[in-house]
């Protein structure tokens, strides 16, 4: 094989693993090798010949473990950082993030997933569900040459930049030429992406309030038939509730609107939930609906704890986000792990709610799961042994 770490303690997510106790698999005298940047071993160091190895890493004092996987990420924002904070949710879109994002050039969002990728790389994160505008352009510039493996969501918005004209209950006008022009983007990426093993493309709908029901109906029906991903923005909070009732009726919500329009289903990646009613999530997750939570940039932009432990013991599949930086302030993945135990345990007034065990699942194989990669990241080690790092 090409490289062997070894001496290390192994987490694998994979209980079934040789010499590993419990859930998460843990390996206390572990080795990793690898060939061709595939898994070659995974098990304890007495059970593999380190002069079958090129070359060895010495992996004393370190703890290895599967890539993180950030699911939910806006990288051409991050340069950004801090820029959108303490102000009314309704707000943080058109009069905040908005006006400081229409100064941003094309150049400035490439930058932004430059200090992404390395923020994901520094912190033991080898996935990313990248959601951006002409994402294919982050892809080639950004994500590919540095092998990072991304779920790149073209983002659909059919909605004007500038909207702060507006107020919170004057819908948004729509622009169906826009859509069907994204739509386009979006199809030429998913042919593009093809060959590359390291890229799977998505579809990104923005969120209810800001594509038609005619493109969101088209979306749909092209992730259903070619079993693809659509990932979107669902219940994310009174923003979204005030548009949606003022276009669709008062009284109606994302969800009841998506349930209506038979929307729902496991091609269906809702990232927040939070401004959705716990008997809407139970719909969701028995719909097979998968989720994204993303803790900070909840907690920053509205005020609100993600419903992650809910939605586990509902039985619905989530993962975990970073989101965006211009309020939350980064893409550490560990850091987010940390916050969404916190916010958990804080929110349920419960220090055992969403334990270490939990959150590093949600980090590992709930973000891959999530994203609908699951057949090939989130337990033992993805790509390579990167994610050596001391505690
Ligand atoms: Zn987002």
């Amino acid at each position: 094989m090409d490289a062997l770490v070894t001496g290390t303690l192994l987490i694998t997510m994979d209980p079934t693993v040789r010499g590993a106790t419990g859930d998460l698999g843990i390996v206390g005298d572990g080795a990793v090798g690898w060939t061709d940047g595939e898994i070659a071993y995974v098990g304890p160091a007495d059970g593999v010949n380190a002069r079958d190895a090129d070359r060895t890493v010495d992996g004393d004092g370190c703890l290895t473990l599967p890539g993180l996987v950030n699911a939910h990420v806006h990288g051409r924002h991050t340069v950004l950082r801090g820029a959108a904070q303490d102000v009314p949710e309704h707000e943080w879109l058109s009069r905040s993030l908005g006006p400081v994002s229409a100064h941003a050039t094309p150049e400035d969002g490439v930058v932004g997933a430059e200090l992404t990728a390395i923020e994901a790389l520094a912190s033991g994160t080898t996935t990313l569900g990248e959601y951006a505008r002409d994402v294919g352009e982050l892809v080639d510039q950004v994500y590919r040459p540095l092998g990072l493996r991304v779920v790149a969501t073209e983002r659909l918005t059919e909605v004007p930049d500038d909207r702060s004209e507006l107020s919170p209950d004057e819908p948004y006008p729509l622009d169906r030429e826009a859509g069907e022009t994204a739509l386009a983007r979006a199809d030429d990426l998913f042919a593009s992406a093809e060959e590359d093993p390291l890229v799977e493309p998505a579809y990104g709908p923005q969120a209810l309030d800001m594509v038609s029901p005619e493109l969101l109906e088209s979306i749909t029906a092209r992730a259903r038939a070619a079993d693809r991903t659509v990932h979107m923005h669902v219940a994310r909070g009174d923003r979204e509730h005030r548009q949606v009732a003022a276009r669709y009726g008062d009284g109606e919500t994302t969800v009841s609107v998506l349930d209506r329009m038979e929307l729902l289903g496991d091609h269906l990646l809702a990232a927040h939930l939070h401004g959705a009613t716990p008997d809407e999530r139970a719909l969701l997750a028995d719909a097979g609906v998968r989720m994204v939570g993303c803790p900070s940039s909840v907690a920053a932009i509205d005020g609100a704890v993600p419903p992650i432990a809910e939605y586990r013991e509902r039985g619905g599949t989530v993962g975990l986000g970073t989101d965006q930086a211009p309020g939350p302030g980064g893409h550490d993945a560990f850091r987010e792990a940390r916050t969404a135990a916190m916010l958990a345990k804080a929110d349920r007034g419960d220090p055992t709610a969403v334990d270490a065990a939990d959150v590093l699942a949600l980090a590992t194989l709930g973000g891959a799961r999530a994203l609908g990669i699951a057949d090939r990241v989130g337990t033992r080690l993805t790509r390579e042994a990167r994610g050596c790092r001391g505690l």
